[in-house]
């Protein structure tokens, strides 16, 4: 039997519920913020995301889908969204239609990574991009926008981290002084830390080893590196923060993997799902619109993982265990009222009414078991003598009440339904 690859996971309908509860939560907080949304191809010429992400990172050296198609071109399907909203920014010239564009988007997302709780290969990303300014406000705006879908979406045990990376001068300073520190500790780091010191250091703050960690901890921190307007940057975000109640916590090892990070970068984790806790990442990203072509443009974004937001409530109980319901099932009491049954079905869907009948030739009491299974409301009973009097017969299927009505009125039917 063929299986789903390793990874990818199906959303069977009775999952479905709680993903449109978060994807209809997402679209109205959205809209709440005047973002619009933005849909853009699944895969990409695979340049687009290694020089708009960087060759260093994990998930450009390891973790894309590439393959070369039939025309011989490289092509990556899409491991973050960022790069996509920005090529399409450039590519429709949106930046001179609008000085300042707020999107946002909901999109499937591969990266080969080691599956576990919480990893997929596949996975769901909702996330927003706000280009063309540097108002520390829309970093803060960002991080209560991202916050608040999961609070509205139910969850309670939530951690707000921020960080300040800079602009790449002053990080250089200071990666400079890291390198410093570890190269007298370089023989106890572990070997992906070995490696990262050459490609990516900073990276090495991310690393789950206990002696790394126990090393990063008293490792030179980045805030006391970064200039005056850096620093002021960061006074503001917090301040806003500060100004709404939200919570947060200062992560001076919050460096998040991506190299288009400047300044203000955040996270929002749940302590309760495991040693994938992050369910949200972003920051201000100043510099990718100019690295991929553009001319400079200051941006901000984030990202948030939907299975993990899920995995989340799921930990804490939130989920809508409320099954399926509908209005109406329809029992076919006599087996020859085929085409009754059937525009009946019809006319009651066209009212707006939803409406499920027997495809199965079952009997009276195998439809009334299943017309309870669907937790119907109501059951219109179509035969009998009633019928023979052109009625057929409503039941409340919550107070056990049953009313006879004319079968050829629809309107006397909808009447009948609500109440
Ligand atoms: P990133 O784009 O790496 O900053 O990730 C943003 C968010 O996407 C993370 O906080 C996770 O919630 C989610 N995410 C990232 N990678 C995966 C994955 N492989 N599987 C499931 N969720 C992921």
């Amino acid at each position: 039997m063929i299986k789903a690859i390793t990874g990818t996971k199906d959303i069977l309908p009775n999952d479905i519920n709680n993903w449109r509860r978060l994807e209809n939560l997402i679209e109205s907080r959205m809209k709440l913020y005047n973002y619009r949304e933005i849909r853009t191809p699944v895969f990409e010429e695979t340049s687009l995301f290694s020089r708009g992400i960087g060759e260093t990172t994990d998930i450009v050296s390891k973790e894309m889908y590439t393959f070369t198609d039939r025309s011989g071109t490289s092509i990556t399907l899409k491991p973050e969204m960022t790069a996509s909203v920005v090529r399409a920014y450039l590519e429709h010239n949106l930046g001179k239609q609008y000085n300042f564009l707020k999107m946002y988007y909901i999109s499937p997302m591969f990266r080969q990574e080691r599956p576990q709780a919480g990893r997929l290969r596949q996975f769901h990303q909702f996330g927003a991009e706000a280009i063309g300014s540097n108002d520390p406000a829309l970093d803060a705006e960002m991080i209560e926008l991202s916050y608040s879908v999961l609070v509205n979406f139910g969850l309670k045990n939530l951690e707000i981290k921020i960080n300040s990376l800079g602009t790449p001068e002053s990080r250089e300073i200071y990666k400079n002084e890291l390198r410093s520190y570890l190269k007298s500790k370089f023989s106890d780091l572990s070997d992906d830390s070995k490696k990262r010191f050459n490609s990516n250091i900073l990276r090495i703050f991310d690393s789950k080893d206990e002696t790394d960690q126990i090393i990063m901890n008293q490792a030179p921190k980045i805030l006391s590196y970064l200039d005056g307007q850096d620093l002021s940057h960061f006074e503001e975000v917090k301040k806003y923060l500060n100004l709404i109640g939200l919570n947060f916590s200062v992560d001076e090892k919050l460096v998040r993997g991506l190299d288009y990070y400047t300044n203000t970068t955040f996270e929002i984790i749940s302590p309760k799902i495991g040693s994938q806790s992050a369910l949200c990442g972003g920051g201000r990203y100043n510099l990718l619109i100019e690295q991929l072509g553009g001319k400079p443009t200051p941006a901000t974004g984030f990202a948030a993982g939907m299975e993990r937001i899920l995995l989340a409530c799921q930990n804490e109980n939130c989920m809508d265990s409320s099954g399926q319901k509908i209005d109406v099932y329809i029992v076919r009491i006599d087996q020859d009222k085929e085409s009754e049954v059937f525009k009946l079905a019809s006319q009651l869907r066209n009212n707006g009414i939803t409406t499920e009948h027997d495809y199965l030739s079952r009997s009276v009491k195998a439809q009334m078991r299943e017309a309870n299974r669907l937790n119907s409301n109501f059951v219109i009973m179509v035969g009998g003598n009633e019928f023979k009097h052109g009625n057929v017969v409503v039941k409340n299927m919550e107070d056990g009440t049953q009313v006879e009505t004319k079968f050829s009125d629809i309107n006397e039917i909808k009447r009948k339904l609500s109440k």
